[in-house]
């Protein structure tokens, strides 16, 4: 009968056990997880960044103000650049990303403007 207590005792105390690291996962779940809450982040600022459009008068990323160049691209149309960097924008507000050299060349055929 004495065996069989003790046993008792250890199963009992392995349950309390379990329950305790149980709960004390449970509790720490909510601060070790802030993943959906980046991941939304993430997603607003994709989103974000898909609608930027621009247009004349705008601000610049840099701090310089968006207006028409007079240049013409022959691919774009009418070009808006910045004042502080060499960013550049099809008229109805759409980034141009130029990509440095290395591979864009042979893309766009060289079409003198
Ligand atoms: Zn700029």
């Amino acid at each position: 009968m004495g065996t069989f207590v003790a046993v008792v005792i250890v199963v009992v105390a392995a349950l309390i056990l379990g329950a305790v690291l149980y709960v004390q996962h449970e509790l720490r779940g909510p601060e070790t997880r802030p993943v959906p809450v980046f991941a939304r982040a993430a997603m607003r600022r994709a989103r974000g960044a898909r609608r930027t459009r621009v247009a004349p008068g705008d601000g610049c990323a840099c701090g310089g103000t968006i207006g028409r160049t007079g240049r013409i691209s022959s691919r774009f149309g009418e070009l808006l650049g910045c004042t502080g960097c060499r960013r550049s924008w099809t008229e109805d507000g759409r980034r141009i990303v130029r990509r440095r050299p290395g591979g864009a060349r042979r893309d766009q055929p060289p079409r003198a403007a």
